[in-house]
């Protein structure tokens, strides 16, 4: 038997933008545990903002399962909450009710600002360091500075240890931001991992004495830009049968369900959609081929194959939900007819 350091991971109750928490449960177990061999847990939900203090107890229910590089017999434990009865999902557990559909694909741009001392690393003190430009997939200490890629290239291989389907990283527009990609088949499973992919940064850069920014416009209405987290989709059904007039039909679903698309497209969002920066105004559905300032991107070759593919939504933000942004994705692409 082996005693393994299972660390349950969970969202909390914090309003508009859950915090990731986590807490240890050492267990013995022959191999590595499988999910149906992990029991639920509990915590005090009075101190997360998930129940009063007079009743405080939640249940942790496991439902993903995945090795913990970083620890020796480390295990990671996606939980979600549930209330008491262990039966009746938590207010707050988005997961819970999600549309899900593993044939249904999703991949997550995730962007985001290391933070040191109250500002964006590799900013000085006081002022601006030089306008944006070189920083976008730069190289080099001047634009990227001296420990930023050092970070990137350890989350990766965490994240790849684990078994997270990471597909790429860059560093981007501003300084000090940076982008993971994640793609996952149905979004249950594309979102778990950017939510794990989230928590091992956070937990990683504890050391560094740096923070994750994933507020959509952290230096406000500057010529800097903010955080997104494109949603890049595809259905079987775009992706074998797709065509024009589906595709047309669908963009017009999206334009009606516009509104339904920003409530869960992550706080303050108005910021960072205003038609700069690579952006489309939040008031407005657009789409475009190869457009980087339209709502939908249409990638080249989605028209070269006939209409046939995956389509980015360059609409959601770095903090968003995963869950409700694939689920709402689904949804509106459900009111469209298919033959
Ligand atoms: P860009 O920065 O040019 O917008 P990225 O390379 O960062 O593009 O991200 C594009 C993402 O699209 C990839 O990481 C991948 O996860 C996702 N993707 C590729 N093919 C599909 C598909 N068929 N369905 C859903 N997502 C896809
Ligand atoms: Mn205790
Ligand atoms: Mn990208
Ligand atoms: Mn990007
Ligand atoms: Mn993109």
């Amino acid at each position: 038997m082996t005693k393994f350091k299972l660390e349950y991971i969970w969202l909390d109750g914090y309003k508009p933008t859950p915090n990731l928490r986590g807490k240890t449960l050492i267990k013995e177990f022959e191999s590595f545990p499988t999910l149906e061999q992990l029991p639920n847990w509990g915590f005090d939900g009075s101190s997360t903002q998930q129940a009063e203090g007079n009743s405080s107890d939640c249940v942790l229910k496991p439902v993903a399962v995945y090795p913990d590089p970083v620890r020796t017999n480390g295990v990671l434990v996606l939980c979600e909450v549930m209330m008491p009865d262990a039966k009746t999902p938590h207010p707050s557990n988005t997961r819970a009710t999600i549309l899900d559909d593993e044939d249904a694909w999703f991949g997550f741009e995730q962007e985001y600002f290391f933070y040191k001392n109250g500002r964006p690393l590799g900013f000085p003190e006081t002022g601006f360091p030089a306008p944006q430009g070189p920083y976008y997939t730069g190289v080099g200490y001047s634009n990227v500075g001296d420990i930023a890629r050092q970070i990137v290239e350890e989350h990766l291989d965490i994240c790849l240890a684990a078994g997270l389907n990471h597909e790429g990283v860059n560093a981007e527009v501003a300084k000090g931001q940076w982008e993971f990609q994640i793609f996952g088949k149905g979004s249950r499973k594309a979102a778990d991992e950017i939510w794990l992919a989230r928590y091992l940064m956070q937990r990683l850069t504890e050391k560094y004495g740096i923070d994750i920014e994933y507020h959509c416009k952290p230096l406000g209405d500057t010529d800097w830009n903010g955080s997104g987290m494109h949603a890049n989709f595809s259905t079987r059904y775009m992706r074998e049968v797709g065509g024009k007039a589906y595709f047309e039909s669908l963009m017009a679903a999206f334009a009606e369900a516009r509104e339904d698309h920003i409530a869960v497209y992550g706080p303050d969002n108005h910021m960072r959609l205003t038609g700069k920066h690579e952006t489309a105004s939040i008031h407005q559905f657009s789409w475009g081929v190869a457009d980087r300032g339209a709502s939908i991107r249409v990638p080249h070759s989605f028209v070269n194959n006939g209409y046939r593919g995956y389509l980015e939504d360059r609409r959601p933000n770095s903090q968003g939900d995963p869950y409700q942004i694939a689920s709402q994705i689904l949804k509106t692409i459900s009111t469209v007819p298919t033959d």
